[in-house]
């Protein structure tokens, strides 16, 4: 995993790596909480969505026309909050296990894990602010 995110605080370019557990990725230069979005697969799911950090599961497919609606609002969602959530993308097609164990029988479907556990379960492409009024009271 090494892509390249932008500082929102102050524009650097910053190489993502997997962070010291419990952390969220920081801005090499100034220390700013970054967008953290990273896309797992049934290998590393449980790795994925464990931790403290709050990790919004995205289940999805490219065929899935909602799912395409879903994910900008992820992605800026990933933004606002960042260093407060992490964004996991999971393909149901190439990863049948981790949505099977987690039960998504249709998509989008997002689930909130904390420490492992789902806390939150989203079904549908919901707009942005019920999505965020869901999320806001499981963020810390
Ligand atoms: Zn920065």
């Amino acid at each position: 995993m090494s892509d390249i995110v932008t500082c929102p605080s102050c524009g650097a370019p910053n190489r993502i790596t997997a962070p010291p557990v419990g952390k969220a990725p920081a801005c090499g230069k100034c220390g700013a909480a970054l967008p953290w979005i990273v896309t797992a697969s049934d290998a590393d799911f449980t790795a994925q969505v464990s931790g403290p950090i709050p990790v919004l599961v995205d289940f999805w497919a490219p065929w899935c026309a909602p799912c395409r609606m879903v994910a900008p609002v992820l992605e800026t969602i990933a933004a606002d909050k960042a260093g407060r959530i992490k964004i996991v993308k999971l393909n149901v097609d190439e990863n049948p296990m981790a949505a099977g164990a987690h039960r998504v029988q249709s998509i989008p479907t997002l689930i909130l894990f904390k420490n492992g556990q789902p806390v939150e379960r989203l079904v549908g492409a919901l707009p942005r602010e019920s999505l965020l009024a869901r999320l806001e009271p499981h963020l810390g």
